[in-house]
Parts: C-alpha cells; sequence; structure tokens
C-alpha cells in the first residue's frame, strides 16, 4: 500500500469519519503523513460528536461542549479502507476511526461502535451480512439557487412518479453512468432504477460483511452528492422531503453466515425455504426492541413525517413474508434468505443503524425470544386501524425518551453511546420545538 501510495502522482489523502448523524467529516493531509496517521493517529477537533452545550460525558469527564473548549481527539486511519476517488483525480482516500487518548475506541464513535456490536456477533458464531439500499430525490442545481430559494419550490431532475423507468434511466444517462462507477470508489452497486416520485432513483448496494456495508453505505451517500454536483444535480438523502409524494427509505437486507462464511444460517437446514430457529428469534428481538431503538433507525425530525400510512413505509413493528407495509420483510430466496428491515429511512447514520440493528437481533437468538405474532396478511395498515397491531412513536421527542428510559440498549451498545446518542436528538428536537415554522406562519400570522 506505502508503495501503492508512493506511485500515485496526488501529493495529499483524504481522510474521513463519521459523524454522529452519519455524514462525513474530514480533510486532506499530507501524502507523508500516511504512516504516522495510521499508527499513532492524529489529533481531530471532537466537535463532530455534537454541538455547543450537549453536556456528554464518558468516563465521568464531560467530552464536548463548551465546557471543554472543544478538546482533540484521536484519530487513526483504517488501512483496509483504502480507495481512490475516480472524480477527485484519483486522489487516495480512508476512512478514520476516533479513539480516547487511553488508545482504546471512542465509545460514541458509530464505526467504533459497529465494530464492537460484529465482535459480539462473532463471539457467538454469527458473521453479520448486509446489503444496503438508498430510494433519494435528485433536484436541479441551478447555480446555487438552491440556497437563495432557501430550498423551497424546487425543480425536481424530472417530473412524474414513474417508477422502473427506462426511459429516464436513459434521459439521464451520464448521471447514472457516473453513478454506476461508483464500483471504482469500492462501492459494488447490484441495481440503479428510478423510483416512484419526480427525480427519485434507487439503488441496491452489493452484499458484504457488516463493516464494508456500512462503510459502503455512508461512502455512497457522499459520493453521489459529490458526483451529482458535477452534472448539476442536487441529491438529498432527506426522508421525506414532500409530504405529498413518497419518502426515501435505506432498507437493509440482512443475515447470519456461519463463520467461515460457507452457511446462511437463517436457512431452516431440514426445510431449505423455511425460516431457521436463528431467524426466528432475529426478528423477534427487533420486532421487541423496535419502538425503543427506533432513534437509531429513525434519527431526525423529519424521519418521522416518511413512517405514515400509504407509502410503503411502515408504521407498526409488524413482519411478514414479501410484504411492504410491514416493518420487517422477509424473502425466502433460496440461498438468499434474508430479512429486509424496512423501518430505516434514508436520513439514518448507516454505521449505528446496522450496529443497533444486528444487536437487537443478536439479542433475540441468544435470550431465545420466540417469535409470537403472525406473519401480517395483506395490508399492515388496516391491522393497526382494528387495533390488533400497535403504532411505532411518531415523533423524535417520543422515541427518544423511549431510547432513554431503554436499559436494553445501554446493555447492548454501552451507556456511553446511548446516553450521546440521546443527549443528540434531545439537542434536534429542541433546535425544532423552539423554531417558528412556514406552517405556523400560513396558519397564524393573517387570521388570529
Ligand atoms: N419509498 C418507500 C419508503 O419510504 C419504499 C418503497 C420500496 O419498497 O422500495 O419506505
Ligand atoms: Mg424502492
Ligand atoms: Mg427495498
Amino acid at each position: 500500500l506505502v508503495s501503492e501510495l508512493k506511485n500515485n502522482e496526488s501529493p495529499v489523502i483524504k481522510v474521513a469519519g463519521s459523524d454522529i448523524d452519519g455524514i462525513l467529516r474530514g480533510k486532506y493531509i499530507e501524502k507523508d503523513k500516511f504512516e504516522s496517521a495510521c499508527k499513532g493517529g492524529f489529533g481531530f477537533c471532537s466537535v463532530v460528536f455534537g454541538w455547543d452545550s450537549s453536556d456528554v460525558t464518558y468516563d465521568n469527564v464531560t467530552f464536548t461542549g463548551n465546557h471543554t473548549g472543544y478538546p482533540d481527539v484521536n484519530v487513526k486511519l483504517d488501512p483496509n479502507t483504502y480507495r481512490t476517488i475516480p472524480w477527485e483525480s484519483k486522489i487516495p482516500f480512508f476512512l478514520l476511526d476516533f479513539y480516547k487518548d487511553d488508545g482504546k475506541p471512542l465509545p460514541i464513535c458509530p464505526r467504533q461502535l459497529l465494530k464492537k456490536v460484529i465482535d459480539q456477533c462473532r463471539d457467538a458464531g454469527f458473521e453479520p451480512m448486509m446489503g444496503m439500499e438508498f430510494e433519494w430525490y435528485n433536484y436541479l442545481e441551478d447555480n446555487h439557487s438552491l440556497h437563495a430559494k432557501k430550498f423551497q419550490d424546487l425543480d425536481p431532475m424530472s417530473r412524474g412518479m414513474f417508477g422502473y423507468s427506462t426511459l429516464r434511466t436513459s434521459q439521464y444517462q451520464s448521471f447514472n453512468k457516473a453513478l454506476w462507477d461508483v464500483w471504482k470508489f469500492g462501492i459494488p452497486l447490484e441495481g440503479l432504477h428510478t423510483e416512484t416520485g419526480p427525480g427519485v432513483f434507487e439503488v441496491a448496494i452489493k452484499f458484504s460483511g457488516a463493516l464494508e456495508a456500512a462503510d459502503r453505505a455512508t461512502l455512497f451517500k457522499s459520493a453521489c452528492k459529490e458526483i451529482a454536483h458535477r452534472q448539476g444535480i442536487m441529491a438529498s438523502f432527506m426522508a421525506k422531503p414532500n409530504v405529498n409524494l413518497p419518502g426515501c427509505s435505506g432498507h437493509m437486507h440482512q443475515n447470519f453466515n456461519s463463520l467461515d462464511g460457507k452457511k446462511n444460517l437463517f436457512i431452516n437446514e431440514k426445510h431449505p425455504n423455511e425460516m431457521s430457529d436463528t431467524f426466528k428469534h432475529f426478528l423477534a428481538g427487533q420486532l421487541m426492541l423496535l419502538p425503543e431503538f427506533l432513534p437509531f433507525y429513525a434519527p431526525t425530525i423529519n424521519s418521522y413525517k416518511r413512517l405514515v400510512d400509504g407509502y410503503w413505509a411502515p408504521t407498526t413493528p409488524t413482519w411478514s413474508y414479501d410484504n411492504r407495509t410491514v416493518s420487517i420483510r422477509v424473502i425466502r430466496g433460496g440461498k438468499a434468505m434474508r430479512s429486509e428491515f424496512r423501518v430505516t429511512g434514508s436520513d439514518v447514520n448507516p454505521y449505528i443503524a446496522i450496529a443497533a440493528s444486528f444487536a437487537a437481533g443478536l439479542y433475540g437468538v441468544l435470550n431465545k425470544i420466540p417469535l409470537k405474532d403472525q406473519p401480517i396478511q395483506g395490508n399492515s395498515y388496516d391491522y393497526y386501524k382494528k387495533g390488533q397491531v400497535s403504532r411505532l412513536p411518531r415523533t423524535l421527542n417520543e422515541s427518544t425518551e423511549a431510547l432513554a428510559k431503554s436499559k436494553v440498549a445501554k446493555e447492548l451498545l454501552g451507556e456511553d453511546f446511548v446516553n450521546h446518542f440521546v443527549s443528540t436528538r434531545r439537542w434536534e428536537y429542541r433546535q425544532f420545538n423552539n423554531a417558528v415554522h412556514p406552517w405556523e406562519i400560513e396558519r397564524y400570522l393573517e387570521i388570529i
């Protein structure tokens, strides 16, 4: 790798790590710093994990916030994440992990959290496997008029609701090709198509181990925005930009393999087209913990506008075979037996959502939680209307307070992480709650 870097013409390398919202934060550093950045690491401003006055503590020391003056935190570059950026003159790129002063993983770093959960799965004999999908809206960028317009009344890249349109993919061929080329950046795609809604695209990223899947998912969102910008397009991964149009999912296809990778442990050995007990307990764990884990899957104020009836997004903690109205869709595709976890929107932090969902599934398996509920037949929204199933929390505030009380979340993901995450969600809710929204102006300003 060192000689490969030497041969690369670029004098710099680009490094970045995921912040608490899954947004990449990083910088260019001198190429000569590569080796020391892998071994000893370097200092990176801790502001990426919180905002002013978030009073976060770990090891009984307040970490971010005004109190500390935002100290540096140690980051190390992960050499396994090496890629070159095709659309940035092949500059070498690496992901970063955050560490505490004592050299241990920083508990509030999303990538470190996922690595911890993967170790827990492996200790129990399971290799977590994942493939992520994203839907997103594309808008015409129009020379930054987006900012001047304050993102109101934007022009979508194309009109109509047109899912799986071969006309649209042909019309936007250069954008599609540039997107498909993310494989050159180490993000192989399995599929790319238009999804229902004006200017909506969807990709499925190829299946892999869970850490690689989270890296690819996080990098894809950022890569997609960078590539789109070069085509005069603004790609948005907001979950529900328009109340009258479908929202954007970030579905997670998941299964456990055996540690040697030879077996899909979600397949029932005696009846290969049925779910194994491991799979059933996995689902039961995820469903049981869904209401209190919801902020990990629906982390923004806006996420909850997507989780409403009638748009193929789930509203209840339910499962079924090949059904798009439930939280977990079981896909019995022979060797590809897996679950499609449908709660997550495209606004998730992939590291956190993947970590939380595997931790919840593993909890179900280790505690042999029975899958009591029958699969939903038909439309899950009707089950709720008839009072046969419960409703997921409807707001970030509601779900965050459920998470704050969750003993299991703290047990599985660590108290430091959960407390920090809760405090950032409370901050987000306060910001929202204190703001005067356009809806209020329209409704009250003149008439009241
Ligand atoms: N757009 C839907 C959602 O927000 C998902 C559609 C699909 O199943 O692909 O969840
Ligand atoms: Mg879709
Ligand atoms: Mg899907």
